[in-house]
């Protein structure tokens, strides 16, 4: 019998996720609100995500992040929050 030469499966190094448009919250999400984090309870400012559009890096509010301990956590796509996230507009 011949041996199964598939090969194994390596783990994706960019982890899926997935989230109904129900699961949103309407709220208008902006770069440079803040957000209270799960992990310190500390407020955190939110940074745009970045895309290149004619050869630039301009900001992008579809995907917005915080950052706390050098990690990355998204919060907000399209100006929605993500379930579970608390928000603070500091003007
Ligand atoms: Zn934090």
């Amino acid at each position: 019998m011949e041996e199964n030469k598939e090969e194994k499966e390596k783990p994706s190094e960019i982890p899926f996720i997935s989230f109904g448009n129900d699961e949103f919250i309407g709220k208008n999400i902006k770069k440079g609100d803040y957000v209270i984090c799960k992990n310190c309870d500390g407020l955190h400012e939110i940074l745009a995500a970045e895309t290149i559009k004619n050869g630039k890096y301009i900001e992008s509010n579809k995907l917005l992040f915080y950052k706390c301990n050098n990690n990355l956590y998204l919060c907000s796509v399209k100006g929605k929050a993500l379930p579970g996230i608390e928000f603070r507009s500091i003007k």
